[in-house]
């Protein structure tokens, strides 16, 4: 019998002018097999995860058939790498195209890793396995945290090997993402295209992210306003978790406010606002502290793209974009500041809040406490695995916590529970997920990705599986490096 997988791709973008993207299949691989596939977002797609499993189900991920429905194409974008200009677009990837979900939504599907494009420039346009897996467990990690993120539906291996430092199994990756329009979208169409253009990308991102906006009649500085929102909530939950994304280039940041492109991303262990963990950023462009202050610069990257259409007089819309460029800090703050609140228990607002939070950070730096176990041993009262409980600061500060606790109405019970859901037990280590992929890459056993998958799926649960996790890596005198362009 037929398995109807359920793909019901639409293709706006296919719509959208010529010069916006490059129609293309995929090339196909020798011999697809599937690694692992994400069962709950398959359902929510309205897919049948049996029929994806099936070969030609298969085949589909691998490039090798292409869905009914679907129109290829490689999206054009440019962006600022670490502050350079530069004409990009996908160069190992394709939009296979819009499934529309049972609810109505609309999400983009990709493959990465699947084949040269007409923007690859020097690369081979395939992806290997290791990085493939690792965006799978992070931003499937990232989903269960509340973070906005692109998703990760299904990881292939191709048969073939490509080629880095050594030779590596190649694999391609499906993701699913509200969109692929990124900051360098409308950067290269403000580079290249003509004003016009630039008006049907920014409506085509008015309607499919920011709808209630879409007929006002200042819709774009809405557009911008929107974007800068939703990016000061996004980075602020980055900073709250500890998330360094390692490559801030503008091509990597979206109009939707996912979190985008896992390349040499990193969870910070000890606290240390210095943290840089790829080992392309030298001079720490990209570190931890910096996060907020690169989301402006790339806003203000976004919006030169669009003063055409924010006003017609030139002075006047620098002054519209430059007011809602500085807004960010403030926004970004605002949201930083309340959910520091909430992993303290905290559930009202005193001016002296920020100073109790900056007196707790700044111990962890000085210490070097674990930044993630350090808001679980506070949450559950067992101070004495803290490495800040025997320190001269702590004591003070543990009775103004206290004392602030005090000094609210909600019960001890009600605050409890905001840090339990404020404060996860588990982040992905990088110690963990190294230890997941060398097991999977190496071995072909994919049991310790998939139980490090199932306690990372609900992070806030707490439970006595999870405490297993809660180990930290063993103190090693090289700090963790990623790599990217793999
Ligand atoms: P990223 O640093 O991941 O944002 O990628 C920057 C650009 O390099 C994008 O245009 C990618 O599509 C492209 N790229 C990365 N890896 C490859 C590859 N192996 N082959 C072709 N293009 C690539
Ligand atoms: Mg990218
Ligand atoms: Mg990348």
């Amino acid at each position: 019998a037929i398995i109807e997988t359920g793909w019901n791709l639409d293709n706006s973008y296919a719509r959208l002018p010529k010069s916006f993207f490059t129609s293309l299949n995929p090339i196909p691989v020798r011999s697809p097999k599937l690694i692992i596939l994400n069962y709950p977002l398959a359902t929510s797609l309205g897919l049948d995860f049996q029929a994806l499993e099936s070969i030609d189900g298969v085949a589909v991920f691998a490039g090798n058939r292409i869905p009914e429905g679907a129109s290829p194409l490689a999206q054009a974008y440019a962006g600022h790498q670490f502050g350079h200009f530069a004409l990009l677009g996908d160069g190992r990837a394709l939009l296979l195209g819009e499934q529309i979900t049972p609810k109505g939504e609309r999400v983009d599907i990709q493959l990465k890793g699947s084949g040269p494009t007409p923007y690859s420039r020097r690369g081979d346009g395939r992806a290997a396995l290791g990085p493939m897996l690792r965006e799978y467990i992070i931003s499937e990690a990232m989903h269960a945290l509340g973070i906005p993120t692109t998703r990760s539906l299904a990881v292939v291996t191709t048969g073939e090997s490509v080629i880095r430092e050594t030779k590596l199994p190649g694999a391609i990756l499906t993701r699913v993402a509200a969109s692929h329009l990124r900051v360098g979208t409308f950067q290269y169409v403000s580079e290249w295209g003509t004003v016009e253009d630039l008006r049907v990308l920014a409506d085509y991102t008015l309607q499919r992210h920011y709808p209630d906006v879409a007929d006002a009649p200042n819709c774009y500085l809405l557009l911008l306003q929107e974007v800068i929102k939703r990016q000061a909530e996004l980075i602020a939950k980055w900073q709250l978790v500890g998330f360094i994304h390692g490559v801030m280039n503008t091509d990597n940041m979206t109009l939707s406010g996912e979190t985008i492109d896992y390349g040499p991303c990193a969870f910070m262990d000890t606290y240390d606002p210095a943290t840089v963990f790829s080992s392309i950023d030298v001079q720490g462009r990209y570190a931890y502290v910096n996060q907020p202050n690169i989301a402006a610069w790339n806003l203000a990257r976004f919006a030169e793209t669009i003063l055409p259409l924010v006003h017609n007089n030139q002075e006047q819309a620098i002054k519209m974009a430059q007011d809602a460029i500085s807004d960010f800090t403030d926004l970004y703050h605002r949201n930083w500041l309340s959910g520091m609140r909430a992993k303290l228990g905290i559930m009202n607002e005193e001016i002296e809040d920020e100073a109790l939070i900056e007196g707790l950070l700044s111990m962890m730096q000085k210490y070097r406490a674990d930044y993630t176990n350090t808001f679980r041993t506070l949450t559950f009262d067992r101070l004495e695995d803290s490495v800040l409980s025997g320190t001269p600061e702590f004591g003070q500060w543990h009775e103004q916590w206290q004392a602030r606790l005090g000094r609210q109405q909600e019960s001890k019970t009600s605050s409890h529970q905001l840090m339990r859901n404020s404060n996860p037990a588990l982040i992905p280590r990088n110690h963990q997920v190294e230890a997941a992929l060398e097991a999977a890459v190496k071995q072909e056993d994919y049991s310790v990705m998939e139980q490090l998958l199932d306690v990372l799926s609900n992070p806030y649960a707490h439970s006595p599986e999870q405490a297993d996790y809660c180990t930290l890596p063993e103190l090693s005198s090289q700090p963790y490096r990623t790599f990217c362009g793999t």
